[in-house]
């Protein structure tokens, strides 16, 4: 299967989506299924966008690498002797088979497609008027379509910092593009990209310097997961350079790269094979004109739009990471859904949207980290340190009873009010990421600490930690 061409110039649409990522898609799909003539504009040539072909997919399967490094590691103290045979690891290979999974999702989006009577085509999109598109084909041919309403999905991309050699390092598009593991790479950049790709070069053999610009990492998250990642990052063997600020790149005569950089002040020096950008994304906005049908964007260059993601047009919308609120796939999907059935499903939907509130969120550290609701410092500042309410644990999980390293597990309550109204969740240790998931639809029904006590633990898990806590 392949993309279209447009049968005609200034063929008529219902709906058109700029951009088939995760939140297009979803959206003309569930359009299409309402009955809308759908087209979706792309300009690569596949399907999926960021997080299917250098996003979630591609790094949750890195992760997953990591995470056999790490259980092989862990074998020892569970009686294996896994020194006789010391397992190689074929970073070549395991790309070419990633990237034919990838492959095959491109081609299943595609049949999808297909199968719901929407058109697709590859080209570049941007506004003549606020009804009029134009599909610069990957041809070359340009052609003009007309459309009721538009969803602009054109998703984000990594921002390189402007300073002498930041070409030498690459983004995350170019972490999913190595061949080979480097033997030492610097990242730059504690977010969910830099924690997320430093842990797994980490996890599988690479020496990684971490640089922050401040003393902490993970800036928006509950101190109990920034501290007890930070320090098992550390016992791990990751190197962290505090309040620093890389101030040039240059390549070296033996193919390295020497990063300089300011650390307290003092110029410092050191050289690497890899030099990873994780200092953030920014909109995909620059080629669509939205000047010209009056789509209007904030200083940031996200695209402003309204609790039922209608921009100040009123017939063009906008979602996703374009928008900058919450750049994770599913809340692009979320959002996108209950707008088409919002403004193709009739009546029964007419005041639907997603509501941005409580949305569970998971970093795919070593170990995983995961959060829903207000951090205990975003809940003091909402309620009033004295209506709020912390419960903590700390422990050891039974997994590592046996081991030598002793992973810390943290997890945290917060609770407000007097029924203790949970309204923050923070989980740091093995298996956060499926854990949190159910205790998420708990949150979103307004569970208190006591719903939270009177469910019966599950033995022996961590997560019985989470019912039983005092
Ligand atoms: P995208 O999926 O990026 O789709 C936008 C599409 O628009 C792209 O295909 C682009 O080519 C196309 N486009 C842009 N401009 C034009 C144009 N002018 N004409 C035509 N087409 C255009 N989220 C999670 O929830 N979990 C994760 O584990 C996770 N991991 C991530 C890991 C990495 C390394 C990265 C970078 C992101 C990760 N994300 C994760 C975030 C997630 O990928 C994004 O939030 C999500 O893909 C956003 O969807 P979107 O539809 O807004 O944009
Ligand atoms: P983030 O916004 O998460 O982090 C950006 C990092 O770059 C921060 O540590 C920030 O520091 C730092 N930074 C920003 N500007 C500079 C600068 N000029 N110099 C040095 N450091 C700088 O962005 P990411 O790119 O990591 O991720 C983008 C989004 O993608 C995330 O917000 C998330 O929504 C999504 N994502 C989700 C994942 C998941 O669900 N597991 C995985 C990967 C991405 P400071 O903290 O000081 O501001």
């Amino acid at each position: 299967m392949a993309p279209i061409q447009p049968k005609q110039d200034q063929q008529e649409y219902d709906f058109i989506v700029l951009g088939g990522g995760s939140g297009g898609i979803a959206s003309a799909r569930r359009a299409a299924a309402h009955g809308a003539k759908v087209a979706v504009i792309e300009q690569h040539g596949v399907l999926g966008g960021t997080c299917v072909n250098v996003g979630c997919v591609p790094k949750k399967i890195m992760w997953n690498t990591a995470s056999i490094a790490e259980a092989m590691h862990d074998a020892t103290g569970y009686g294996f002797d896994v020194s006789t045979q010391p397992p190689k690891f074929d970073w070549a290979g395991l790309k070419r088979k990633r990237d034919d999974y990838v492959h095959k999702l491109n081609g299943i989006y595609d049949n999808n497609l297909t199968k719901d009577g929407i058109e697709w085509f590859h080209g570049k999109a941007s506004f003549i008027d606020s009804h009029t598109i134009l599909l610069q084909a990957a041809g070359g041919d340009e052609v003009t379509l007309k459309t009721k309403r538009v969803l602009v999905a054109t998703g984000s991309h990594a921002v390189i910092p402007t300073l002498p050699g930041a070409s030498l390092g690459i983004d995350s598009d170019g972490f999913f593009a190595l061949e080979h593991q480097p033997k030492n790479v610097v990242v730059v950049g504690t977010g969910y990209i830099g924690i997320e790709l430093a842990g797994i070069f980490n996890t599988l053999g690479s020496q990684v310097t971490v640089v922050s610009r401040t003393t902490h990492i993970l800036r928006q998250f509950d101190d109990t997961i920034r501290e007890n990642l930070l320090k098992e990052m550390q016992n791990t063997g990751v190197n962290f350079a505090f309040n620093s600020h890389v101030t040039e790149l240059t390549k070296q005569g033996d193919g390295r790269i020497q990063v300089t950089y300011e650390e307290d002040g003092k110029s410092k020096t050191m050289q690497t094979e890899t030099v990873l950008w994780a200092v953030g994304r920014v909109p995909n906005i620059a080629d669509l004109n939205l000047n010209k049908a009056g789509v209007a964007v904030n200083d940031k260059k996200q695209i402003v739009v309204d609790a039922y993601q209608k921009t100040s047009v009123d017939h063009i919308f906008a979602l996703g990471d374009v928008c900058g609120l919450y750049d994770l796939t599913p809340v692009a999907i979320a959002a996108g859904r209950r707008l088409m059935d919002r403004l193709y499903g009739g009546d029964a939907f007419k005041d639907l949207k997603l509501d941005y509130e409580n949305i569970p969120t998971v970093v795919f550290g070593h170990p995983t980290c995961g959060t829903v609701g207000l951090s205990q410092e975003q809940a003091n500042q909402k309620y009033g340190k004295d209506k709020v309410k912390a419960y903590t644990s700390t422990f050891v999980n039974l997994y590592f009873g046996l081991l030598d390293h002793k992973q810390q597990t943290s997890y945290k309550i917060v609770v407000t009010g007097p029924d203790e109204k949970v309204v923050g969740l923070h989980l740091f240790g093995r298996g956060s990421d499926e854990i949190l998931q159910g205790f998420g639809v708990a949150i979103r029904m307004g569970a208190t600490k006591k719903d939270f006590d009177n469910c019966v633990a599950i033995h022996p898990t961590a997560s019985e930690e989470l019912v039983t806590m005092r």
